[in-house]
């Protein structure tokens, strides 16, 4: 599903359902997108058959949650993770620097994600205004239960932690993938995440100040693995259905 004003994307959602299953999902994502501060002038619901493709089994990724006391500490941590994922100082700061300025050659936030060489900063994307979009993975029915479960002991209740994390479970399985930063456009929500396979999801509390309408997405690659086709066709087509729950806790202060 894809909602949006004009040129402007206000929302998004995947979903891999049983044919049986369809209409009810449809009406679902219509109430989704409409629950959104800006009403939408424009709501679309792709339906694709999954036919052959086989379909990947994953679990996500282990979750942990740091609580900074506002962006500046935030950052530092988010900087200091994706460190450790192999990122360099210099495209940590342009991935920083994208996602507050409006990473959009228009200004305004992308539809998708830039895709950025690690090393050096580059992008690597070939539309800058719509970046990738990761599409096609969702929940099984047992592990959307157990997920649920798992987020609301450590007080995540907000469906956009559930879906993020399945997002990011997804692009960390990617080809030529080291690691991800994010944190949302909504103005609502200051939240954000790095993550990778090393690392696990990194909720951290704080990434933005309120009121911000900017945000996105970086998906850092190792140049010397990258196959550019390969990744996008993973990110774009491979479905991914995440069947199995990883560990979330929660961590001190940074
Ligand atoms: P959201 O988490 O929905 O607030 O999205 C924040 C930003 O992440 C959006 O403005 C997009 O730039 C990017 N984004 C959202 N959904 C996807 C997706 N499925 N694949 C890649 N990037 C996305």
């Amino acid at each position: 599903m894809r909602a949006s004003n004009g040129v402007h994307h206000i929302s998004g959602a995947e979903r891999i359902v049983s044919a049986d299953n369809i209409s009810i999902t449809v009406q679902e994502l219509i109430v989704r997108a409409r629950k959104t501060l800006v009403a939408p002038e424009h709501i679309e619901v792709k339906i694709d058959a999954i036919g052959a493709l086989q379909v990947r089994l994953l679990t996500s990724l282990d979750i942990v949650t740091l609580n900074a006391p506002d962006k500046r500490t935030g950052r530092a941590v988010a900087s200091h993770v994706l460190g450790q994922c192999g990122v360099s100082r210099k495209s940590i700061e342009e991935a920083i620097h994208l996602l507050s300025n409006g990473a959009a050659s228009s200004g305004g936030s992308m539809r998708g994600a830039i895709i950025m060489d690690a090393q050096s900063a580059e992008r690597l994307e070939t539309d800058q205004d719509r970046g990738v979009r990761a599409s096609r993975f969702d929940w099984s029915e047992d592990a959307f239960t157990s997920i649920n479960q798992k987020l609301s002991d450590i007080g995540l209740t907000h469906f956009r932690t559930r879906e993020a994390l399945a997002l990011a479970t997804k692009v960390a399985h990617a080809p030529g993938i080291i690691g991800e930063l994010c944190w949302s456009d909504d103005p609502d929500y200051t939240a954000g995440y790095v993550a990778s396979l090393k690392t696990g999801y990194v909720r951290i509390s704080v990434l933005k100040d309120r009121d911000i309408p900017r945000g996105g997405r970086v998906f850092f690659v190792d140049r010397t693995k990258l196959d550019m086709d390969a990744l996008v066709h993973y990110l774009q087509n491979e479905p991914v259905l995440i069947t199995d729950t990883g560990n979330c806790r929660l961590e001190r202060e940074p």
